[in-house]
């Protein structure tokens, strides 16, 4: 029995562990890996105290931090169940077993969302992926496609013009979103082609992707191409907290202190209905968190 388990070890949950640590309350992190969505950002120029910083830099910098204070952690865990027990307190469970704790924060961030198109389970990894960052520099020289119209979209397009022979935007809506400076040096770049109105229906290959069957204006058009890049936003990391107020998009829903409508069961981060998704944010959310749960401990 701990004080505070927290889940997740992103931005939220590592200054969780941090604060906890210098609050003297007993507590354990689990987590699926370290670093969350952080690891998955190129280039980080909107985190105080770094003018520039690699998202993987800035992870390895967190995890000196939490090693500094010995902040208990179990890597390799995901969290497939929280139920509140006797006396208030939660069980926890992983696959590898069960933690009980006398309160949470729950700092599980997002995933990206998926496509829904034919193929897509079939070529995951195999042609698509969900990461430009991580996985551009596969596709150097060759045809890719990214599917999407907001900034994501546009940042994995920003990135893989420079990497790939040529890009493919394939934008469901009739014009992008997204910022405006991204959009303009997109559209002036030669090696991109935008397709408005087009919807994606199918992704096709043999053991790897060779096309995507796109649908624009009644049309069904067969593009060749090695990769396709899905970026059409993300959803949160909340299916396994049962019993929890979450809005529509699912993201739980928290107050000012962090509290969720269970008592002793916390949020922080991208997870929650807080509309600023970013670390600097996650990272605050993450302490104010564990400010809440000492006040709490405190007064249970
Ligand atoms: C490609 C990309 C680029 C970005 N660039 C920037 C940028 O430049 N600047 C910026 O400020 N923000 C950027 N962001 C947003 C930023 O990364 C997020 O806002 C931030 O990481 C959110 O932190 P978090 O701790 O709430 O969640 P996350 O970073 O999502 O971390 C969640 C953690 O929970 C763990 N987890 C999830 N489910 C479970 C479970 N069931 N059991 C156990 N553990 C679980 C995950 O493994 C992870 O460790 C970017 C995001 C992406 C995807």
């Amino acid at each position: 029995m701990v004080d505070l388990i927290v889940v997740g070890a992103g931005p939220a949950g590592i200054t969780a562990g941090i604060y906890a640590a210098r609050k003297k309350v007993d507590s354990l992190i689990l987590s699926k890996d370290v670093g969350g969505q952080t690891i998955l950002s190129g280039d980080v120029e909107n985190y105080t105290g770094y003018q520039f910083i690699t998202g993987s830099e800035l992870v390895k910098k967190f995890e000196e931090h939490l090693k500094q204070f010995n902040v208990p952690f179990k890597g390799d865990q995901e969290v497939k169940r929280i139920t509140k027990i006797e006396k208030g307190n939660f069980s926890v469970e992983t696959a590898q077993g069960s933690y009980e704790g006398r309160s949470v924060i729950v700092a599980s961030g997002r995933r990206s969302r998926l496509l829904g198109a034919k193929g897509e389970d079939i070529f995951r990894n195999k042609g698509i992926s969900y990461c430009a960052t991580c996985d551009g520099p596969l596709f150097a020289k060759k045809t890719v496609a990214v599917v999407g119209g907001g900034n994501s979209a546009l940042d994995a397009v920003l990135q893989m013009m420079h990497i790939a022979e040529k890009v493919y935007l394939i934008d469901i809506n009739p014009t992008l979103g997204g910022d405006q400076i991204m959009r303009e040096k997109i559209v002036a770049t030669a090696n991109v082609e935008i397709l408005n109105n087009a919807a994606t229906k199918e992704i096709i290959g043999d053991q790897f992707v060779r096309a995507i069957k796109v649908e624009q204006a009644g049309a069904l058009k067969e593009i060749a191409l090695q990769g396709v890049f899905v970026e059409i936003g993300s959803v949160p990391n909340s299916d396994f907290v049962n019993g929890v107020k979450k809005n529509k998009a699912g993201e739980i829903i928290v107050d000012h202190l962090n509290r969720t409508n269970i008592p002793g069961l916390f949020a922080a981060g991208d997870v929650t209905d807080i509309p600023e998704k970013q670390i600097i944010v996650a990272a605050g959310e993450g302490a104010k968190a564990v400010l809440g749960v000492f006040r709490y401990l405190s007064q249970n």
